[in-house]
């Protein structure tokens, strides 16, 4: 071994001894998704109750059609960039009819909503501006934060007056400024004060950035959290996934057309990565149909939700995101590893995904879960927490 390799594999090591002491390191297990609700792990069946295909649409017989002749018909990957080989019609239909959808004159489809978010913001603000962050805003939205190079101010979760203290302390001094924030957040499935965050916007001057990951499919009618208020709140960026609740792959950014002509030459993790292959084009144009025509698919998750939490006692939610706070990581995956003996896969969520000391079970709740599922969590969970000794 040369001396770089045998550093680079010390340093490996002892970052790896770290994590495990404090419970933080990471595993992805083999997992095979029979459709949204029940997979198979170690030779077992687990109900799945962590996953983000909110409407069970990834595995729904339409979408995977759809998919499967974009992909006969088209091919497999795109190739190459848009603005290299030119991007197949199925991608421009999509950003079309996600325009129409969200009720914005033009949107761009990205690689996916990770890249999405580091496109974004560093394509609008950099060294001079100012922005202004949800302290429990997505990671992605936090990193294209930092990759913008601009002034970086975290506000307290949803707390209004604290970005209203850091818009009057720094505002002035930065040429343009960008709020960021949530729609619906993901790890606590609470919303974002979108039409108040969207006034201290018009008063300072700040461009919002709504990141509805977690809200496009399922609230304000499957338009996202903009359409869950009255009137709408909608943000002059609106960006979200397409591979949660439309189960396909992908993100976009809902925006003028203007602004989204600006993004398509400037942002560079559009103009440097391959273009979406056509079949997530085409499964996420079929989960547009089944969303926009089907209200009782879009509404059950949150029905489920509130099944789940009013037989646990919990707040009533307003997202299928109902997050189960037990503090240590240790006691999360010890809460995780009870349910999964009772046939429940709910992944424990550390930190650095939630703060320090809020480590917890996420549950989401899918249309694919029968009720019996649900009654079965709520209370093999109940006898779980009960017992905080048997989980030590
Ligand atoms: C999942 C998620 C993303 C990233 O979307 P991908 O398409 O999975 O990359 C961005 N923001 C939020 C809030 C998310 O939950």
């Amino acid at each position: 071994m040369t001396s770089a390799t045998a550093s680079l594999e010390r340093f490996a090591a002892d970052k790896l001894g770290q994590l495990d002491r404090k419970s933080l390191r990471r595993k992805p297990v083999e997992t095979r998704h029979r459709d949204a609700v029940h997979v198979e792990r170690d030779g077992r069946e687990l109900i799945n109750a962590c996953s983000n295909d909110y409407l069970g649409l990834a595995h729904h017989p339409e979408v995977i059609e759809a998919a499967r002749e974009a992909a006969a018909e088209w091919g497999a990957g795109a190739g190459a960039s848009r603005l290299v080989t030119g991007g197949h019609p199925l991608l421009f239909e999509l950003e079309r009819r996600l325009a129409g959808f969200k009720g914005t004159e033009d949107c761009i489809v990205f690689g996916s909503g990770s890249l999405a978010n580091l496109a974004i913001t560093p394509a609008l603000v950099g060294p001079d501006d100012l922005i202004l962050i949800d302290a429990l805003a997505h990671a992605c939205l936090h990193a294209g934060a930092r990759l913008s190079a601009a002034r970086v101010e975290v506000f307290r979760h949803n707390d209004l007056a604290h970005l209203r203290t850091l818009l009057a302390a720094h505002r002035a001094e930065a040429r343009h400024a960008m709020i960021l924030t949530d729609g619906v957040f993901s790890m606590d499935g609470d919303f974002a004060p979108l039409p108040e965050i969207l006034a201290l916007g018009e008063q300072y001057d700040a461009w919002t950035l709504v990141d509805d990951a977690h809200g496009i499919g399922i609230v304000g009618d499957g338009r996202g959290s903009a359409h869950a208020f009255a009137p709408p709140a909608a943000a002059p960026l609106q960006m979200g996934t397409l591979s949660k609740a439309l189960g396909s792959y992908g993100g976009y950014l809902c925006a003028s057309q203007r602004v989204c002509e600006l993004l398509r030459t400037r942002a560079r993790p559009l103009v440097f990565t391959t273009a979406l292959p056509p079949a997530s084009a085409a499964a996420a144009l079929k989960a547009l149909d089944l969303i926009e025509t089907d209200a009782e698919l879009r509404n059950r998750p949150l029905a489920l939700a509130r099944r789940f939490c009013s037989r646990m006692r919990l707040p009533e939610p307003v997202s299928p995101i109902v997050p189960v706070i037990l503090g240590s990581a240790d006691l999360a995956l010890a809460a995780s590893a009870a349910l999964e003996e009772t046939g429940f896969l709910v992944t424990a969520i550390r930190p650095p995904t939630v703060p320090e000391g809020t480590a917890r079970l996420r549950i989401t709740f899918s249309a694919a879960h029968s009720e019996s599922d649900i009654d079965r969590l709520a209370k093999a969970l109940k006898s779980i927490l009960k017992q905080p000794e048997a989980a030590e």
